[in-house]
């Protein structure tokens, strides 16, 4: 986690770092003007529209709209993890990744990965000497390179096997312990957790193993054992197979969830390398940020039975906090019986390739399902339907993708979209409903020109050192959508004058708007010469300055109409529409 890392540090790393020698190092880059170009790696072109820009430390595709910082690039281009980035980057620069004080689990669980390390290599040597081991994989159609790759094993069978290689001393069965490997019994022995199975190694993103699924060969119970929490696995974030998905792809266009680990390695030897499956845990946000860290296009592929569908529609409850614009999320349903495994035994990657086409788009799967749980042929039914989608569409960020969601669901229920709306907004706590009625008016009045808000943080992102002299004060009561977002970035530039625009999107980098502020950033590259952005920034604060007024003009009269206005506010009112 980034907290782990100062935010000091991290500011000096992306000033002192030179953006065109991280991306030059790994693409082709040709001088234009003040600018870098090059063909964009992030998708196929021939003519260069993929720009860096020096002084900015920030990058940006026209074609595609990849864009950000030096660090965004090792990650999106490397697939590394933001620490990754961060310590291979100071690496380059020559220097030491400091950590706050709290912990540095790294060094801390070290001899738990050599452990970890030392079994998965056990587990493998006992499946090269075990014959009904090898068998079984055999029969599932793994060949040798499969079970290379994603390190398949065999714990023997009996209760002490991994005991007695590894548990030499108290303090090695305690460590045993520690991982997840070995059971402690009431008498304060132990016994190993894993006997007689299949072992599946699970990886961490640096690919080092991290806890194991095991699975019978026979009908014993139960069939999956998968290893418990440790320091080092938590079930609710890794999928397997990320890592070797990572590895296998050099450019990751799509990811697709499936249900168990035979899925993955089946789907990897017919050469379908993007595959990932959760760890017997329904999909979590922590799993849907993961995915769409590496890719914009995530697939859930479900048996098409009833479990199938239960399961998928849960992980539609969870996608939804996670949908913006760009993202997508379809369903894929395969025929009755079938998993991928089976599927592309039998058929070849090219059905299953053809499944994936045949998935849902989300909106579609949504208003499907809650179809099927009402009459739509009433009003009433119709109703009921808008109703159920209520909390649903709640959970989605505000944004285009929310919007085409509700007219999709609009045109379903025979609504205007605008009264859906409407009566989801209300669907907000008490608290909200109260000021859901401007924030729509709002919404309707900004719709022709871009708002002086989205203006100003424009500015501030291609031109931070212009707003060095401006006073956040000013903005006090402007009650308009961003403004919070502009007050930060003004606050923040008066903290540190120095940042540059891929300073201040680092500092923005796990915030629900850095997104929004990427966009922003590329707005105006190139920058031009004989431009003033500090007159420029300074009208958008004398104008938002004015709306501030009259947002408060209309707030005090509201108070007064409900005889809420107390004296000082009654002569701050009196001296405010004096003014022009
Ligand atoms: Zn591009």
């Amino acid at each position: 986690m980034s907290g782990l890392i100062p935010q000091h540090f991290i500011d000096d790393l992306i000033a002192r770092a030179d953006i065109v020698e991280v991306l030059g190092r790994r693409i082709q880059l040709k001088k234009a003007g003040h600018e870098f170009k090059a063909c964009c790696p992030f998708h196929g072109e021939k003519t260069p529209s993929f720009t860096v820009s020096p002084q900015k430390g920030f990058y940006h595709c026209f074609g595609c709209g990849a864009h950000g910082t030096a660090l965004s690039f090792m990650m999106e281009h490397d697939h590394m993890t933001f620490v990754e980035a961060v310590e291979d980057l100071a690496r380059m620069m020559g220097m030491d990744v400091p950590r706050e004080e709290s912990e540095r689990p790294a060094q801390r669980y070290d001899s738990l990965f050599d452990l970890m390390r030392r079994v998965e290599l056990f587990y493998q040597k006992c499946l090269r000497a075990h014959e009904p081991a090898k068998e079984y994989f055999k029969n599932r159609g793994i060949d040798g390179a499969s079970a290379q790759r994603f390190g398949l094993g065999y714990a023997p069978a009996g209760w002490d096997k991994l005991l007695n290689e590894f548990g030499g001393t108290a303090a090695a069965k305690d460590e045993l312990h520690a991982a997840g490997l070995v059971i402690k019994k009431d008498d304060g022995n132990f016994y190993d957790r894993f006997r007689d199975r299949v072992m599946y190694p699970i990886r961490d993103a640096r690919g080092r193993c991290i806890g194991f699924g095991g699975r019978v060969m026979g009908n014993d119970e139960p069939k999956y054992l998968n290893s418990p929490e440790t320091v080092l696995f938590h079930k609710g974030q890794e999928l397997y197979g990320l890592y070797e998905a990572r590895q296998a792809l050099r450019q990751i266009d799509q990811l697709v969830v499936v249900e168990g680990y035979m899925d993955v390695i089946a789907l990897a030897r017919h050469g379908v390398n993007f595959a990932v499956a959760t760890l017997g845990t329904a999909t979590t946000d922590e799993h849907l940020n993961r995915l769409f860290r590496l890719t914009d296009n995530v697939l859930f592929c479900f048996d098409g039975d009833r479990a199938g569908r239960a399961a998928a529609w849960r992980a539609l409850e969870n996608s939804l906090p996670q949908l913006r614009e760009g993202r997508q999320i379809r369903f894929v349903f395969l025929p009755d019986g079938q998993d991928p495994d089976s599927l592309v035994n039998a058929h070849g990657p090219k059905a299953f390739e053809e499944a994936l086409a045949g998935g849902m788009a989300l909106s579609d799967f949504l208003v499907d399902q809650l179809a099927q749980s009402v009459d739509m042929t009433t009003v009433d039914g119709r109703a009921r339907l808008a109703e159920l989608a209520k909390p649903l569409i709640a959970k989605i960020p505000e944004g285009i993708y929310r919007e085409l969601l509700l007219e999709r669901l609009a045109e379903s229920v025979g609504l205007a979209a605008s009264k859906l709306e409407l009566m989801i907004s209300n669907h907000k706590p008490a608290r909200h409903a109260a000021i859901a009625k401007p924030r729509v008016r709002r919404a309707n009045n900004s719709k022709g020109q871009p708002s002086i808000i989205r203006r100003a943080i424009t500015l501030i992102l291609n031109h931070p050192s212009a707003a060095a002299n401006l006073e956040a004060e000013r903005l006090e009561h402007v009650n308009r959508p961003g403004v919070e977002i502009l007050r930060q970035l003004i606050e923040t530039l008066q903290a540190e004058p120095n940042l540059s625009t891929a300073g201040l999107l680092e500092r923005w980098r796990n915030k629900e708007d850095g997104r929004h502020l990427g966009k922003l950033a590329a707005i105006e590259l190139p920058t031009m010469e004989d431009f003033d952005a500090e007159a420029e920034l300074g009208q958008c604060l004398s104008q938002l300055e004015t709306m501030g007024r009259k947002d408060r003009v209309e707030r005090l009269i509201e108070k007064g109409t409900l005889g809420e206005l107390g004296d000082s506010e009654r002569a701050e009112l009196r001296e405010l529409q004096k003014r022009p």
